[in-house]
């Protein structure tokens, strides 16, 4: 592992508008808090039962698909639209999938891993979808594994759904880098080097980029990369929304 100094973390561009990213990202925060309200007093989640022995706890249809994500597919979509015209075109080809294709994306998306570089839009809107029952599911079973995966779990997958980390962040209590679901917002712990997207553990393989409290670290293995916030000198909790946004903008240059 080396702290390159000839790379550094610069702005994705000078002209970006920081407050539009924060806009976009609080408006879809407003619709996944109303989702999860709406779940839950109309009881509309049902989970299979869970194994908490066995990781992923979100195991092949533990989470039924049906017109209820649909419909909010579609309600995300037209957010979205709305907040980003430039893209309207893109943006009404996916929404305007039927209920058999929105079936198939989410099963892949859900247990098998939808991350190809030409589904981005669809995995952004699939991700926006299913976040408020993926997060309910984790606040049911999540805090049952606790314990176990703070002592025994190093994986680089989410124990919760098996998605791969978006964000981390050094822990101000022991130091210890912490991952951060995309979907379900789960945090566990990692190996403080090794890349948690291909999993190598060699730090050789990983450079890492520093600029204030934010860091990326950047596998040469695969290609992949994950942003780490440095929350040992800071104040106050990880607040995934803030820490999301602010490291969106930042790519190494
Ligand atoms: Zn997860
Ligand atoms: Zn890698």
């Amino acid at each position: 592992m080396s702290d390159s100094t000839e790379k550094t973390l610069v702005r994705l561009s000078e002209n970006l508008d920081l407050a539009k990213v924060y806009r976009i990202a609080l408006a879809f925060y407003r619709e996944e808090r109303a989702e999860i309200k709406k779940i839950r007093k109309n009881k509309l989640l049902h989970f299979r039962d869970v194994d908490i022995s066995k990781f992923p706890l979100m195991q092949d249809l533990s989470l039924s698909i049906d017109k209820e994500y649909f419909f909010y597919f579609k309600k995300i979509a037209a957010a979205l639209m709305h907040l980003e015209p430039s893209i309207e075109d893109q943006i009404r080809k996916e929404k305007n999938i039927g209920f058999a294709e929105f079936k198939a994306c989410s099963y892949r998306f859900l247990y098998e891993g939808l991350i190809k570089e030409s589904d981005q839009l669809l995995f952004f809107l699939l991700n926006k979808t299913y976040r408020p029952a993926l997060i309910m599911f984790k606040n049911r079973y999540g805090y049952r594994i606790k314990s176990y995966i703070k002592e025994n779990y190093r994986d680089n997958r989410c124990p919760v759904c098996w998605a791969a980390a978006d964000i981390g962040y050094l822990s101000s209590e022991d130091s210890a880098r912490i991952l951060v679901c995309p979907r379900c917002d789960m945090q566990w712990r990692y190996l403080r080097t090794g890349c948690s997207v291909c999993g190598t553990k060699e730090s050789e393989s990983m450079d890492i980029y520093v600029k204030g409290d934010k860091r990326i670290y950047y596998c040469k293995k695969c290609g992949g990369s994950l942003p780490v916030i440095d929350m040992r000198e800071k104040f106050g909790d990880f607040n995934p929304i803030t820490e999301r946004v602010e490291a969106s903008i930042l790519k190494i240059g």
